[in-house]
C-alpha cells in the first residue's frame, strides 16, 4: 500500500540543512583571519614572460598569489607580515618534470623518501611530476611529509612484450645470464606499469590511470604506432596528458608525435629514428635499445635528415621535448671515475648516448622545438650521484647555449603548461591566484644559472622553509 504522506526529495533536503547546516552556522566562530605575507624589494622574475620588476612587492594570504608587480601594482595590505628582500631576486617554485620517487626495494619509501623531497624542496623545487612509479602507493607516501614539493605521478602503459619477453638464460661472455621481463624489474621496485594491446579498451586504461590517482599517461615500451595514437586519444579525451618514452619500439618519436602526445623524454631516443619501422619492430630484448643506441648514435648521425624530420614535425605540433641531459652525464662521470676500466655495453650506450644527446637537443632548440628541463633525478643512491634540475638547466645553458632565461622556463612556464592540469593552472608564474609557491635568491638566476644554488627561502603554498634547516631537519616553525 503507498503511504498517504511520502516526504519529496526537496522537502528532504531541506530538513537535512535545517537539522545539521543552518542552525549551527550561526553558532560557529568567525573563520581565523589569515594575515597576509609581503616580500618586499627583490627583483621579481614571475616567469609570464614580462622584465625583471625592480623592488617589487609581491603578496601572499593563505595558499594563494594575491598581487605581484611595482609597488603601484601591488599594495602592501594593513597588517601584513613583510618579508625585507632587497637586493634579492624572487623566481617562481621550480618544476622538475622528470623525477623517479619510489623505489620500495631500495628503501626510498620511508625516511629515505622524506630527505629527498626535504633536499628538493630546499633547491628551490616546489613541484615535481613523478614519471614511473605506482601512483596510489606514491600518493599516498608523500602526503605523509608536510616538507615536500606538490607530486604529481604519471602512470605507465607498456605493450604485452614489455611483460613476457626476456624470462631466458642468455649466454653472455662472462657466463650465462638469467634475463626476467623488463616489467618484472619495473614491478620489484613497487611500481605499477599497466599492460595495454592491440584491440584493449584504450578508455579502461586511462580510467585505471584516473583512479590510481595518475594525472596522465606515460607511455613506456613495446607500443606500436595505432596503439600510441588510440591511447593518446582516450586520454585526451578524459583530460589527462600523454608523454613517452624516447623511442616506444617499434613507434618512433616521430609516431609519437604525429599522434598528438604531449610530450617525449630522453634525447637518446632520437636513435630510433634512425631505423624503420620493421627494424624497431625486431628490437625487442632488453639491451637491444641499448645497443643499437651504443652502435648508431653519434654526434654526426644526430644530424641525420629522419631526425630533423621529427623534429620539424615537433616543433609544428608542438610537442615538447625532455631531454634529460644531466642524468647521462652523471652515468658519464660515474664511467670515468672508475679505477679499473671493464668494458661494457652500458658504458658504450652512455657514451654514445651523451655526445648524440646534446647534438640533438642542439638541433631541436635550433628547430624550436620546446624543452622542458626534467633531470631524471631518482630519490636513492649518494645525493651526489642524482641527477638534478639544476644540473639539468646547467647543462641547457652551457651545452645548449639557452640563455638562462629562456633555462629557467623550461622549469617554470613552459613546462607547467606541459604538463597540464592543476599544475597549469596553478604552478609557474607568479601571478594573483597561483599557488604561493615561490623561491628568494641572493643572487640574480638571470645573469649565471648557477646563482639557483643562493636560495634564500622557499615557499611553497604559502608556508616558507629555510633551506638550512631543511637540509639540518630542524623542525620548523
Ligand atoms: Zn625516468
Amino acid at each position: 500500500m503507498k503511504r498517504l504522506v511520502e516526504p519529496t526529495l526537496p522537502v528532504l533536503v531541506g530538513l537535512l540543512a535545517a537539522a545539521c547546516g543552518a542552525p549551527r552556522a550561526k553558532l560557529a566562530p568567525p573563520p581565523p583571519v589569515s594575515p597576509a605575507t609581503a616580500i618586499v624589494g627583490a627583483t621579481l622574475w614571475d616567469g609570464t614572460g614580462r622584465a625583471p620588476v625592480t623592488n617589487a612587492v609581491t603578496v601572499v594570504r593563505g595558499d594563494r598569489i594575491l598581487c605581484a608587480g611595482a609597488a603601484s601594482e601591488c599594495a602592501v595590505p594593513h597588517g601584513a607580515r613583510v618579508i625585507e628582500a632587497k637586493g634579492q631576486y624572487l623566481i617562481p617554485g621550480l618544476i622538475d618534470s622528470h623525477v623517479h620517487l619510489l623505489f620500495l626495494s631500495q628503501g626510498s619509501a620511508g625516511e629515505a623518501l622524506g630527505l629527498d623531497l626535504r633536499d628538493l624542496l630546499a633547491q628551490g623545487v616546489t613541484t615535481v611530476r613523478d614519471m614511473g612509479n605506482s601512483p596510489s602507493a606514491l600518493l599516498s607516501r608523500v602526503s605523509g611529509f608536510e616538507a615536500a614539493p606538490r607530486v604529481y605521478a604519471m602512470q605507465l602503459v607498456a605493450g604485452r612484450r614489455f611483460f613476457f619477453n626476456g624470462i631466458r638464460p642468455v649466454r653472455t661472455d662472462r657466463g650465462m645470464v638469467y634475463r626476467q621481463a623488463p616489467a618484472l624489474t619495473m614491478q620489484w621496485l613497487g611500481w605499477t606499469p599497466i599492460q595495454y594491446n592491440r584491440g584493449d579498451d584504450p578508455a579502461a586504461v586511462v580510467a585505471a590511470a584516473r583512479a590510481a590517482g595518475a594525472m596522465g599517461l606515460k607511455l613506456y615500451a613495446q607500443l606500436d604506432s595505432v596503439s600510441v595514437r588510440l591511447l593518446t586519444q582516450a586520454a585526451h579525451r578524459a583530460g589527462m596528458p600523454v608523454w613517452g618514452h624516447a623511442w616506444l619500439q617499434p613507434a618512433s618519436v616521430g609516431d609519437e608525435s604525429a599522434a598528438g602526445m604531449d610530450g617525449v623524454v630522453h634525447a637518446a631516443g632520437l636513435t630510433g629514428e634512425l631505423y624503420a619501422a620493421e627494424e624497431r619492430d625486431t628490437l625487442v630484448n632488453d639491451g637491444d635499445l641499448q645497443a643499437v643506441t651504443a652502435r648508431v648514435a653519434t654526434p654526426v648521425s644526430a644530424h641525420d635528415p629522419r631526425i630533423l624530420t621529427t623534429l620539424d614535425s615537433m616543433a609544428a605540433r608542438g610537442t615538447m621535448f625532455e631531454p634529460t641531459l644531466d642524468a647521462t652525464r652523471h652515468s658519464l662521470v660515474a664511467f670515468d671515475a672508475r679505477r679499473r676500466h671493464v668494458p661494457s655495453l652500458q658504458e658504450d650506450y652512455v657514451r654514445a648516448a651523451a655526445q648524440f644527446g646534446v647534438e640533438v637537443t642542439r638541433e631541436a632548440v635550433r628547430r624550436g622545438v620546446r624543452i622542458s628541463a626534467g633531470s631524471d633525478h631518482v630519490a636513492y643512491g649518494p645525493v651526489s650521484e642524482r641527477a638534478s634540475l639544476l644540473g639539468e638547466l646547467r647543462m641547457l645553458v652551457d651545452s645548449i647555449a639557452l640563455s638562462p632565461t629562456a633555462a629557467l622556463l623550461a622549469a617554470t612556464r613552459d613546462v607547467a603548461r606541459a604538463i597540464g592540469g592543476e599544475a597549469g593552472r596553478r604552478v609557474g608564474t607568479i601571478e594573483a591566484g597561483r599557488y604561493a609557491d615561490l623561491v628568494l635568491l641572493s643572487k640574480d638566476p638571470l645573469e649565471d644559472i648557477d646563482h639557483l644554488d643562493s636560495v634564500e627561502l622557499v615557499m611553497r603554498g604559502g608556508r616558507i622553509w629555510r633551506p638550512g634547516q631543511l637540509r639540518s631537519g630542524i623542525a620548523m616553525r
